[in-house]
């Protein structure tokens, strides 16, 4: 099929970010839903809507877990790239950020913001991703859209101002006020929200007198705001002019790609109402991949950087972003092209295995299809067949003008479990589907305890690794023993101490000769940034440790950490330093230097006063008044700490943290001391030090586990 060209500037690469449950899912649905019978409403007849409804709709369920679907709306073609909303997923998150251009934030116009909200905004300002803000849920009991736009400005972002503001009719939501055209557009009775009436906001006599007043001084605020961003808005606003709806629409669009002020839109997707201005406002006022600024990348074997914009008469250059095993089409890699254009049947180079490979064939997602097409150019997103050896975070480029782009962040697996194939016929299918798995997922990490011959799965909490195992056992019939799920600890040391490791050895005629003398403290690594859970620094001279043996003796100290002492847990947050060291012309070596090294850091642990670490949740509970007290005595048995206790009306809201460990089974206790009525998120926070009595406890326990 030949695809219809669209230009870069008519092309937008969105996903939808939300705590889970605000309806991420629902609002995508029917955005496909109404673009998709926009797309095709002469075939459409009437009365038949509703079963096309229905039947796209089962559809809908598979592939709106692809990672991106296309979809078009006034000229515009929109591709919606999938993020996940638990916390779990935190990786699937980071992913899509990296290759997205702008999103839609959705809030639950009950809840207002909430954690992983939070987390997902401050991820998406790390990417610099301009953002509009949908509170949904505005139907529901208890919506407050002037609370849930309070919540943004406190919590997230200041200048944040509503584009919109909700219609009610006896308590039911009906539609929205536009801010900019002044109009009102009000739904009717008809279920599928395709018809809705647009008036006049000031001659309407559905709305009342305060709420046009309302309206107007919002307007006012927004427009003065607006004046910031643009001239011509600022000079018409300092003379008094009239500001044309096209002239504010146009300084929106400015302020929201600064990624400095976040337009605000409301509605309900279940009840079909505000939708397609949703629609209209990504295309408004979300970039297009022309207005991203250039990316950085590296020529490889080089720290020079390179900067590539977006332009497709470029060399090709291109992130893999997914990787996914489509049950009819087998590997696909989804890419995220940067600059150039390849075509079908071209060989392009991965970068980071330094292979090339032929790509044989290129799909769109659409709603309820693939469509192959023919080529993929720059801002584009597509799928591609053929990358057998490409793994997420890669980069695809032209065969002759490799570049690295910068590569996706993996968060830390906090939590394992291990898994036993029942039959000798699941473990030969063990071995050749969990690789595969495990390369869809580079956040799955797979240990094999060396003593017991066991798989460990490591993940980013229970319900991923519930995930993972469910998936073996229903799409691939692999029945699998799964032991308990435990928390991945770690260990480090809280005081000073020095060391010493020498390696003398002498074989026939020749000898192995290294010493190296270090200083081991305890010191709170900022691993974000670097990357790095140990500092190592080196005081030694030329004469003690000659240049050539340091990276041995790091490696020596890196893999040793790697491996644990007290429990066979990673060792973290130190700072190493070589303070000195002698060798030999004659008998040093690197293998030496390495083991000497190790040896050092072993002693060094040894003689310090070692503690875990554990991985410590965020938690927010939401509880009416009543239950309050149970919940956070509750909270208080697991080893909670209660942070702070906010209200809202009868509601109360609990921010907080809890070690993880003490998490398991929360959910069903949560439940049964609340009467069902309080809820939960949480999410990982930080390492921190078990109470020393505790800590025994499990040292006792793990000891018997290794
Ligand atoms: P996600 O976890 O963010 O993907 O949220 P879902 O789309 O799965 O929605 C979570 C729940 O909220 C589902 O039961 C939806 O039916 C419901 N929901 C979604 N949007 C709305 C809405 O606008 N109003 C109401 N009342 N419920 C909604
Ligand atoms: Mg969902």
């Amino acid at each position: 099929m030949k695809k219809k060209d669209y230009p870069l500037d008519k092309i937008r690469n969105i996903g939808f970010i939300a705590h889970i449950d605000a309806g991420k899912t629902t609002v995508t649905e029917r955005i496909l839903f109404y673009t998709g019978i926009v797309h095709q409403l002469g075939e459409v007849h009437e009365g038949t809507a509703t079963m096309d409804w229905m039947d796209q709709e089962k559809e809908r369920g598979i592939t709106i877990t692809s990672a991106a679907i296309t979809c078009f709306w006034k000229d515009h073609r929109i591709n919606i790239i999938d993020t996940p909303g638990h916390v779990d997923f935190t990786v699937e998150v980071e992913r899509s950020l990296r290759v997205l251009d702008g999103a839609v934030v959705i809030f639950c116009g009950v809840a207002g913001v909430e954690p992983q909200s939070e987390t997902v905004w401050h991820q998406a300002d790390q990417y610099h991703i301009p953002r509009l803000a949908f509170v949904n849920k505005l139907d529901r009991v208890g919506a407050d859209f002037d609370y849930t736009v309070q919540t943004i400005k406190s919590k997230l972002q200041p200048n944040s101002y509503p584009l919109q503001l909700p219609i009610y009719k006896e308590d039911n939501f009906i539609g929205v006020i536009d801010l900019v055209s002044e109009k009102t557009y009000i739904y009717g009775e008809e279920e599928l929200g395709l018809k809705y009436q647009v008036e006049n906001l000031k001659e309407s006599e559905k709305i009342s007198q305060d709420m046009k007043e309302k309206a107007e001084i919002l307007r006012m605020t927004l427009i003065e705001k607006l004046s910031d961003y643009d001239e011509k808005v600022l000079q018409k606003f300092l003379g008094e002019e009239t500001i044309t709806p096209a002239e504010i629409m146009s300084a929106i669009r400015k302020a929201t790609l600064s990624c400095d002020f976040i337009p605000i839109l409301c509605g309900s997707a279940l009840k079909n109402k505000a939708l397609q201005m949703l629609i209209d406002a990504v295309v408004n006022y979300l970039p297009s991949p022309k207005d991203i600024p250039s990316i950085a990348a590296k020529k490889p074997n080089s720290d020079k950087i390179v900067k590539i914009s977006v332009e497709e008469t470029k060399f090709f250059s291109a992130l893999a972003f997914k990787t996914p095993i489509d049950s009819y089409v087998g590997k696909l890699t989804y890419l995220r092209a940067y600059s150039g254009k390849i075509n079908k049947g071209d060989h392009v180079l991965n970068v980071n295995t330094g292979k090339k490979e032929r790509i044989t064939r290129i799909l769109h997602m659409h709603s309820n299809k693939h469509v192959n097409v023919d080529s993929i150019s720059a801002g584009e997103i597509s799928a591609v067949v053929g990358l057998d050896n490409t793994s997420s975070g890669d980069s695809i480029t032209d065969k002759n003008h490799p570049v690295l782009l910068e590569t996706i962040k993996f968060a830390e697996p906090v939590m394992s479990i291990a898994i036993e194939p029942k039959t000798k016929k699941d473990e030969n299918d063990l071995e050749t589907i969990l690789p595969r798995l495990l390369e869809e997922d580079p956040t799955y990490y797979l240990i094999e305890d060396k003593d017991t011959g066991q798989t460990i799965i490591s993940g980013m909490g229970e319900l991923h690794l519930e995930i993972l195992i469910n998936r073996l056992h229903r799409d691939f019939k692999i029945e699998v023993n799964v032991g308990k799920p435990r928390v991945n600890f770690k260990e480090t040391i809280v005081d000073k101490v020095n060391s010493q490791g020498i390696l003398q050895r002498n074989v026939g005629g020749h000898g192995q000769f290294a010493q190296v003398n270090l200083k081991v403290e305890h010191y709170k690594v900022d691993s974000e940034s670097t990357g790095q859970k140990i500092l190592l620094e080196n005081n030694a001279s030329e004469e003690e440790v000659p240049k050539q043996f340091l990276p041995a003796v790091k490696a020596g100290i890196k893999e040793s950490a790697a491996a644990g002492l007290l429990t066979g847990n990673e060792v973290q947050d130190l700072k190493v330093t070589i303070v000195g060291g002698a060798f030999s012309e004659v008998d040093s070596s690197d293998v030496a230097f390495k083991i000497a090294s190790s040896i050092a850091f072993v002693n060094a642990i040894k003689k310090a006063k070692s503690v875990l670490l554990e991985p410590i949740m965020k938690i927010t509970i939401t509880s009416p008044d009543t239950y309050l007290g149970k919940v956070i005595n509750d909270l208080n048995s697991r080893r909670g700490k209660v942070i702070k206790v906010k209200e809202k009306e009868s509601i109360k809201i609990i921010d907080g943290s809890v070690p993880l460990r003490e998490t398991f089974g929360y959910s069903t206790n949560l439940r049964s001391v609340s009467q069902g009525r309080a809820s939960y998120s949480m999410e990982f926070y930080r390492y921190e030090q078990v109470a020393e009595n505790i800590s025994k406890q499990i040292i006792e326990k793990l000891r018997g586990y290794y």
